[in-house]
């Protein structure tokens, strides 16, 4: 989904469902790109609500055997399914954003209060973490393999929010987000 704004500006990429059990950040998208009014943005918003479809859809948060998409990025087309879809994601969308915002919720039973996970060391991404309002950023550094960690390496900061918990669409959580 992309909304493209009348005035130029930075390119903002929104992801969720990396883990096809986290329901929060898709309906956050879905919201967010629909509120958005073209004739004022400046800059293009892209939204890819649901990263893992193939897991949305059995509603797990793996692909099979307990692996973890997050952990493929960037990505081999010449590789395994989770490498090349990785790839497909980095290349043909991630790349040509000026930044990343990547949703996420708690794993299994796991409830996550609102957080962004952040690398404060990398410049590009603290200031990113700064535009938020009051919300807790935690020094974090990307999991190897993840998603915000091989953004960030490529000169695309890139963030995380956790907010919620997997397997349901809390309507309140979303509203925070
Ligand atoms: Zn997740």
């Amino acid at each position: 989904m992309v909304i493209n704004g009348a005035n130029p500006g930075p390119v903002l990429c929104l992801t969720s469902a990396i883990h096809g059990d986290e329901l929060n950040g898709i309906e956050m998208i879905r919201q967010i790109i629909l509120e958005l009014d073209p004739k004022i943005l400046r800059g293009v918003v892209v939204g890819v609500p649901i990263v893992n479809l193939e897991r949305f859809w059995r509603k797990e948060r793996y692909i099979g055997d307990r692996r973890d998409l997050n952990r493929y990025f960037p990505g081999n087309p010449e590789g395994s399914y989770p490498e090349r879809v990785a790839h497909a994601l980095f290349t043909d969308i991630v790349q040509p954003c000026d930044m990343v915002i990547d949703l996420h919720t708690g794993s299994f039973f796991r409830e996550n209060l609102p957080q962004l996970r952040v690398e404060l060391t990398v410049e590009s991404v603290a200031k990113l973490a700064k535009s938020f309002a009051s919300i807790t950023a935690l020094q974090s550094i990307s999991p190897p393999g993840s998603l915000r960690g091989a953004a960030t390496k490529a000169g695309v900061p890139t963030i995380v929010m956790e907010i919620g918990g997997p397997l349901s669409l809390e309507t309140d959580k979303v509203t925070v987000g």
